[in-house]
């Protein structure tokens, strides 16, 4: 990249407060602000010349100091239950993945924060990747344009038909694809305004959910940045076992986790319950004693659960719950009072199901590495695997960046 291009400010990541801060520093009305944000981020139009309610003179001025760049997608996958996922690759070059989920009137949008993941939760693809980086605003946000623009190339988009607005394709985002989002917090904050804006995408916070594996500190400052809604992972009803599953887990157990938990959704305005999931993994966490400890752990917790069958990646070593062990457990929440929602596994013929999402992640800390050679070495048979320290890398106190990579610098 050439530094002139490096140099120009790239409006897609833009929060509305940035945009007009920009806009009044080019000695401009702050209302051009809300003008290049419906271009962009409604209308799907990322050529300033296309513009057409911005003078002439402005969009010159535009072309010299500015630019909206896109994440480029180097692929989409569409999956035979209608479900899409795009492969994004990220200006570190690493890839990442977004996967649309259609259903009926909703089309929810499953959105990576980082490439990798330090955080290396047992059950989980993308923890095996490693970590490579995390994303920035218009990373994130960039994955909610191509899947509102149905994957059109930014000069197909609405620039030949200005004005015209296209249906929106996406009603509600999770941020539940790679990453722990909540360890990339400032992006991702900002990526969540956008989300809301009412001048870019509007969804509801209600339609807009962050999914956290517990990062105490991060959730305990999250009412000052965002009001949108939050699920926890939770995977397992006590520590020993979570410790196992959810390495973070050994720095910030369950208890202080669900207080944080309780002290955000206390914080909200409107009465809303978080979302806990439980990915249900066969002879690991599916018993019917599970759902009993886990129905006396969250009876003060108001909550909704979510019971994920575990879907298998290569050497996982993790197997799917039956049908009867999973609609046992259910029974068992249910008759304890718990509104309790199994999630459909979609798009498992393009690898997107939950918990199966790869990317290709230029791997920093070397955990890909050390995960092949191990399974060169021997291949588990189903069931929890040995942890050793080394491969906790969560609650080492400093990773090979020289930095906390919980806690940050
Ligand atoms: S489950 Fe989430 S937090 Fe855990 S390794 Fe995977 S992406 Fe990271």
């Amino acid at each position: 990249m050439s530094s002139a291009i490096a140099e120009k400010i790239n409006l897609l990541g833009l929060t509305l407060p940035q945009m007009q801060a920009l806009f009044r520093e080019m000695g401009e009305k702050p209302f051009r602000a809300t003008q290049l944000m419906k271009w962009i981020h409604q209308r799907g139009v990322v050529d300033f010349d296309a513009m057409t309610d911005i003078s002439k003179a402005l969009r010159e001025r535009l072309q010299e100091q500015a630019e909206i760049r896109l994440p480029r997608v180097v692929q989409e996958l569409p999956a035979s239950d209608g479900c899409r996922k795009w492969i994004i690759e990220v200006e570190s070059g690493s890839r990442v993945e977004a996967v649309l989920i259609p259903e009926g009137e909703r089309g929810t949008l499953c959105i990576s924060s980082q490439a990798g993941c330090i955080l290396d939760c047992s059950f989980c693809a993308t923890g095996k990747q490693g970590f490579d980086s995390n994303l920035t605003t218009a990373e994130i946000i960039g994955q909610l344009w191509w899947a509102n623009h149905g994957g059109r190339s930014p000069s197909e988009a609405d620039g030949k038909r200005p004005g015209r607005r296209p249906d929106r394709v996406v009603s509600n985002v999770v941020m539940m694809g790679m990453g722990e989002p909540l360890l990339n917090f400032d992006p991702v904050m900002d990526a969540l305004d956008l989300m809301m804006e009412d001048n870019a995408y509007g969804l509801s916070k209600r339609r807009v959910t962050i999914s956290t594996s517990g990062v105490v500190p991060a959730i305990r400052k999250l009412h000052e940045r965002t009001d949108a809604s939050l699920a926890l992972s939770l995977h397992a009803p006590n520590d020993a076992l979570r410790d196992e599953l959810v390495p973070l887990n050994r720095k910030y157990p369950i208890r202080e986790v669900l207080d944080a938990v309780s002290g955000y959704m206390a914080s909200l305005p409107d009465k809303r319950m978080p979302l806990i999931e439980y990915t249900m993994m066969a002879g690991v966490n599916d018993h019917r004693q599970h759902a009993r400890d886990l129905a006396v752990l969250l009876k003060d917790f108001p909550c909704k659960i979510n019971l994920i069958p575990f879907n298998p990646f290569d050497q996982s070593g993790y197997r799917r719950p039956s049908a009867s062990s999973l609609s046992n457990f259910r029974g068992i929440l249910q008759e304890a009072g718990f509104t309790v929602t199994v999630r459909t596994t979609r798009a498992e013929d393009i690898g997107a199901a939950c918990g199966q999402l790869v990317g290709e992640v230029d791997d920093r800390t070397r955990r890909s590495e050390r995960y092949r050679n191990k399974a060169g070495a021997s291949v588990s048979g189903g069931g929890s695997r040995v942890f050793t320290k080394a491969d906790n890398l969560a609650v080492e106190v400093r990773s090979e960046h020289g930095r906390d990579p919980v806690t940050g610098p």
